[in-house]
């Protein structure tokens, strides 16, 4: 089977979809590969690192997606009129990419009808046997490191402790909101630089791992079970919402640093972080929004943008993954490669859907949106 990457053309997109580490692993598999000339080359890869693996390199982009079997990508095909990946995808092509189908029901209904069979990496259960194709750790981890190195950079102050002859500086305060793979990395990026950090969440579970990587941990006690099933967080109810303000109020008003990464069912972002918390900050302390993506998590956040409201910064970065793009590539890379190795037998892909990932992330098949979540979303989009 063909295997094809275009370069990616989302603004910023530094990533791409495989490394040559991966080609040459997928061409020793028995597939052959082709990439879009330049396409690695925001990720540190030229087209002669891949030449140098035995991949085709090739500079019309529409002839390579048209004679894809396979469609490899970091981010859903394109659909401008400058440039339609999808209608250049030929029917019963396997496209397997991070496709977020929730927050584009559309884009996956426009791959359904071109009768592309879609998998989206970020739908991928987080199952043992499925973490090494799990491309939103992958980024996620990138995501809370970067998070709070931007804050580090912006902040008027050390975060660690520092004796010298002018005296002694007290560490700064970090506070994370939201404690799964993003948070976890934000708050063990922020100990190794010396910060005193503290994590809230609402899956009582978190708890021990929020100690485990040497932060305290603040949480209420939920009158209502938050969890949406799969290890996510469900939207607390008005009540928990109201107790959860109260125990933030404080928490936000005496951190130097918030860095939120807080989402309901992995997708959307709940504001946590009001107005009149941020008024209660010292001028010069920093949020960085890692939710922004998904809509932000403070009242305050214009995702891509950075807000300063009395002197409080408001950090809502967009894409944060892309910033490092390469180790972002060589992670996402080898995510994609476990998942067609899995799942391939001599250069071909099997599909499979008696198989628990395949079935999990399977978004579009015989022109039909058939991941159900995402069904939902589409019908409600389309509802008058
Ligand atoms: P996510 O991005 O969906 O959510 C981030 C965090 O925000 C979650 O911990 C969630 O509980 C929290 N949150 C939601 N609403 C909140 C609120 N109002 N206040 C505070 N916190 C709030 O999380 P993720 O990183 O995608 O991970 C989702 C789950 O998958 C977790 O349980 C994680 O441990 C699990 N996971 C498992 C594997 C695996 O086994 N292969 C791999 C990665 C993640």
């Amino acid at each position: 089977m063909k295997i094809a990457v275009v370069r990616e053309s989302h603004p910023g997109e530094q990533r791409v979809a495989l490394v040559p580490e991966s080609c040459e692993k997928l061409i020793g598999a028995g597939f052959n590969v082709a990439i879009e000339s330049g396409a690695g080359a925001g990720a540190g890869h030229d087209d002669a690192a891949y030449r140098a693996v035995d991949a085709q390199i090739e500079t019309d982009p529409q002839a390579l997606v048209r004679s894809a079997d396979i469609l490899l990508k970091v981010n859903c095909p394109t659909n401008d009129p400058g440039r339609p990946e999808v209608d250049w995808i030929r029917p019963g092509t396997v496209v397997v990419a991070s496709l977020m189908p929730l927050r584009h029901p559309p884009a996956m209904d426009a791959l359904a009808k071109r009768g592309a069979l879609a998998f989206s990496t970020d739908a991928i259960p987080r199952t043992t046997r499925a973490q090494a194709m799990d491309t939103l750790s992958s980024m996620s981890s990138i995501s809370g490191y970067k998070g709070v190195l931007l804050a580090a950079v912006e902040l008027p102050k050390y975060l660690p402790m520092l004796s010298s002859a002018a005296g002694t500086v007290f560490p700064a305060s970090v506070f994370v909101i939201g404690a799964a793979v993003a948070g976890l990395q934000a708050i063990a990026t922020a100990k190794r630089l010396g910060a005193m950090v503290t994590a809230t969440d609402v899956r009582p579970e978190v708890k021990e791992q929020v100690e485990s990587v040497g932060a305290r941990y603040v949480g209420i006690e939920l009158a209502e079970d938050a969890s949406a099933g799969g290890g996510y967080a469900a939207e607390l109810s008005p009540e928990d919402q109201q107790r959860q303000r109260e125990l933030l109020i404080d928490e936000v008003a005496r951190s130097d640093v918030v860095i939120t990464t807080a989402l309901i069912g992995g997708v959307f972002a709940p504001k946590i972080i009001t107005r009149e918390m941020v008024r209660s900050m010292r001028p010069g302390s920093i949020i960085v929004d890692l939710a922004a993506d998904g809509g932000g998590n403070c009242e305050v956040s214009v995702p891509g943008e950075t807000v300063d409201l009395n002197g409080v910064r408001i950090m809502a970065p967009v894409n944060l993954a892309a910033t490092m793009p390469e180790h972002a590539s060589l992670l996402f890379s080898r995510n994609l490669t476990q998942f067609i190795s899995t799942f391939s037998d001599e250069g071909v892909f099997e599909v499979d859907l008696e198989d628990e990932i395949q079935a999990g992330c399977l978004i579009t098949k015989d022109a039909e949106v058939v991941h159900e979540r995402t069904r939902d979303a589409l019908a409600r989009e389309n509802a008058p």
